[in-house]
């Protein structure tokens, strides 16, 4: 499984990027809402869009799938 965004669906709510617990063990900041520090993260929200930066750090749990409001983020 790889996991996919659409931009183009993406709504910039951020709820992915704080839902999901390996950002959140990357930088735990991203669980109070404002944004990532690092791009160690696996995604952010960058210019109001998602953005995948270290995808390989995904453990494939589908919880940011579950929370996307627009299906923007899945696991494919
Ligand atoms: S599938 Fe899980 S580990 Fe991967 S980005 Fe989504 S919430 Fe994070
Ligand atoms: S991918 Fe979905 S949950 Fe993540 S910021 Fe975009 S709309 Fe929000």
């Amino acid at each position: 499984m790889e996991l996919k965004v659409n931009q183009d669906n993406c709504l910039g709510c951020g709820v992915c990027v704080v839902a999901c617990p390996v950002n959140v063990s990357i930088s735990p900041e991203v669980a109070g809402g404002h944004g990532s520090k690092t791009e160690e993260v696996i995604m952010m929200v960058e210019n109001g869009v998602i953005k995948l930066f270290s995808e390989e750090k995904c453990t494939k749990c589908g919880t940011c799938q579950l929370f996307c409001p627009t299906d923007a983020i899945w696991l494919e």
